[in-house]
C-alpha cells in the first residue's frame, strides 16, 4: 500500500495504484474516509500508527460499493468500536442480502443501481445528511454514481474528498462516467450519469483547492477544473 501526505491534515492510502482511501486528522484522532478493498485493514491500521499514535476513531463512507466498504468489517473489529458513518440514503445499500434494499424512491431516476454491492455485517452508528458537519468535514450530497453518494469537504484546507462522484485517473478531473476512456470501471458502476453531472456542477460551487477521490491521484487546483469537467460531460450528454 502506498502512503502519501496530501495536506496538513491528511494522507492518501493507495492499493494496486488505483483504489484510494484517506486518513484525515482531527484534534485527538483520525477519520478514515472509505475502507478500500478486502484485506486492507491491517495495512491501513499499521500505516496510521506509523503516522501518529492517535486512534482511527471514525470510519466514514462515501458509498456502499465493494471497493469502498471492502475492509469495513475487519477495520471495525480491529479498532474496537469506531463510529461508522454513511449517508442516510446510501445506508440502505450497506447491509448484506436479504436486508439490503436496492429499491428506488419515487422522485429518483428509475434506473437499476449498479456496481458491486457486497454489503457488510457492520452497521452505521451515524446516518449523515447533506450540509451537516462531521468532525471537520462538511457533508455534501453528490448522488449519481449511487443514489446516496456523499462527498466530504474539509473547510480547513479546501480538500474535496469526492469518492466516486469524480475520477482523476490520468491526472485530470472527470465527472464519473465521463472519462478517461481507458478507465471504464466507474462508468459501468454508475447508476445515473445525468444526476452525476448535476451533482458535480453543485460541487464546483465549493472553494476547492484539491481533489482527493476514490480512483486516481490527488489533483491540486480550484473549482475551475471541475467546471471544465462538467462542461465536457454536458457536451457528451447532449
Ligand atoms: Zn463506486
Amino acid at each position: 500500500m502506498n502512503v502519501r501526505r496530501i495536506s496538513d491534515h491528511s494522507y492518501q492510502f493507495t492499493r494496486f495504484g488505483l483504489v484510494n482511501c484517506y486518513l484525515v486528522r482531527e484534534s485527538d484522532s483520525f477519520t478514515l474516509i472509505d475502507t478500500g478493498l478486502p484485506g486492507s485493514a491491517k495495512l491501513m491500521i499499521d500505516a496510521a500508527r506509523a503516522i501518529a499514535s492517535e486512534p482511527i476513531a471514525r470510519l466514514l463512507l462515501t458509498h456502499a460499493h465493494g471497493d469502498h466498504i471492502g475492509s469495513l468489517d475487519a477495520l471495525a473489529r480491529a479498532l474496537g468500536e469506531p463510529q461508522v458513518a454513511i449517508g442516510k440514503r446510501e445506508a440502505r445499500l450497506l447491509p448484506k442480502k436479504p436486508a439490503q434494499d436496492r429499491s428506488l424512491d419515487p422522485g429518483e431516476p428509475q434506473c437499476k443501481v449498479k456496481g458491486s454491492l457486497p454489503g457488510a455485517l457492520t452497521g452505521p452508528t451515524h446516518l449523515l445528511s447533506e450540509g451537516e458537519l462531521y468532525g471537520s468535514l462538511r457533508v455534501v450530497g453528490s448522488p449519481g454514481h449511487t443514489p446516496g453518494h456523499l462527498a466530504y469537504f474539509d473547510e480547513r484546507d479546501g480538500t474535496l474528498y469526492g469518492g466516486d462522484a469524480l475520477v482523476t485517473v490520468g491526472g485530470e478531473v472527470h465527472v464519473v462516467g465521463f472519462g478517461p476512456w481507458y478507465f471504464t470501471l466507474p462508468k459501468f458502476g454508475t447508476w445515473h450519469r445525468p444526476t452525476a453531472v448535476a451533482s458535480a456542477r453543485r460541487l464546483a460551487d465549493l472553494p476547492i483547492r484539491r481533489y482527493a477521490v476514490g480512483h486516481g491521484r490527488v489533483v491540486e487546483g480550484g473549482p475551475e477544473l471541475l467546471r471544465e469537467a462538467v462542461q465536457r460531460a454536458e457536451a457528451k450528454l447532449r
